[in-house]
């Protein structure tokens, strides 16, 4: 069937509010141009849920440079067969007026793990995604919200945020979906040519490379930070933003792993800005 295609905030809260009391609700936020990485949280929302709702809104307030928004894909008759395929109840894809329908909607703080990382490179990124999600929470009041672990510091920023804001939504995380070469799939990798694609799978060959060295048994983060940027310095078409290894949850410095850990990395390949990561559970250190 095909998905009811909602324009206007007030229709989605009426219908919403239509459901039966018995059914559960899944959304999966995107900002379209769907690919194979949200279909596979369209697919993990079904598990969750009777009812599963897919926005598709580029969001203005997190991007800081005007031309990045501009050249970002818009594909609504695409992303809409797409999600007839996964059997998506419902879409919501508003206008910017309709989510921001007055001047100054507070935006909501991502606090100081905000300002690291991809936070320090893009300016008031964070409280654009924050301010986004938190409004589409209350119109949409999901049980389960679906998120990918490719954009890990969102997640984590966005788990955050819900604890306190939307208690009653549960976040559910989906693992970053790759091309058979490594590569995470991503809205921006069009953008790539040919060479620079090629390139680009030596960032995740990178984190695998840091995963393997912690399972070898170095288990200091400045070290296996500085394995990764030196791996990566031997590619000149790759210019590095950062390459951390943080605590998973909290985002924050450690100096051993000792318990879970993220490499999270950013790099710009050819014209195109590429992020990535990888987890590194303690359980999996071979003694
Ligand atoms: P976007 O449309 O880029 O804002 O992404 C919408 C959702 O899809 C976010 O929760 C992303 O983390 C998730 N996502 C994007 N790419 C992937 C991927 N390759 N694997 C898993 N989830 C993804």
């Amino acid at each position: 069937m095909t998905p009811i295609l909602f324009t206007k905030s007030q229709e989605l809260q009426r219908w919403r509010s239509s459901l039966p009391n018995n059914s559960s609700l899944a959304f999966v936020p995107t900002m379209g141009a769907l690919h194979a990485g949200h279909e596979r949280l369209i697919q993990v929302a079904r598990t969750y849920a009777s009812v599963v709702v897919t926005s598709i809104f580029v969001n203005p307030k997190q991007f800081n440079n005007p031309a990045d928004l501009a050249q970002y894909p818009r594909t609504l008759d695409t992303d809409i067969d797409i999600c007839e395929q996964h059997h998506v109840d419902a879409i919501f894809a508003p206008t910017v007026d309709e989510i921001y329908p007055v001047e100054g909607i507070q935006a909501i703080s991502a606090g100081r793990i905000g300002d690291l990382y991809e936070g320090e490179f893009r300016l008031g990124h964070f409280a654009g995604v924050l301010t986004v999600v938190d409004r589409l929470f209350a119109l949409l009041l999901p049980d389960f919200a679906v998120f990918g672990e490719k954009d890990y510091q969102q997640l984590v920023v966005i788990r955050q945020m819900s604890s306190v804001r939307h208690p009653t939504t549960c976040i559910i995380s989906v693992p970053t979906v790759r091309d058979p070469d490594g590569l995470a799939i991503s809205s921006r990798n069009v953008r790539l040519t040919r060479d620079d694609r090629s390139v680009a799978t030596k960032l995740f060959e990178a984190l695998c490379f840091i995963q393997d060295r912690y399972q070898s048994g170095t288990i200091t983060a400045s070290q296996l930070e500085a394995l990764g940027q030196e791996y990566l310095s031997q590619f000149k078409d790759i210019s590095l933003d950062y390459l951390v290894c943080v605590d998973a949850l909290t985002l924050l410095p450690i100096a051993n792993i000792v318990e879970r850990a993220v490499v999270l990395l950013a790099a710009t390949v050819g014209e195109v800005r590429l992020i990535d990561n990888i987890l590194l559970e303690p359980s999996d250190f071979a003694t």
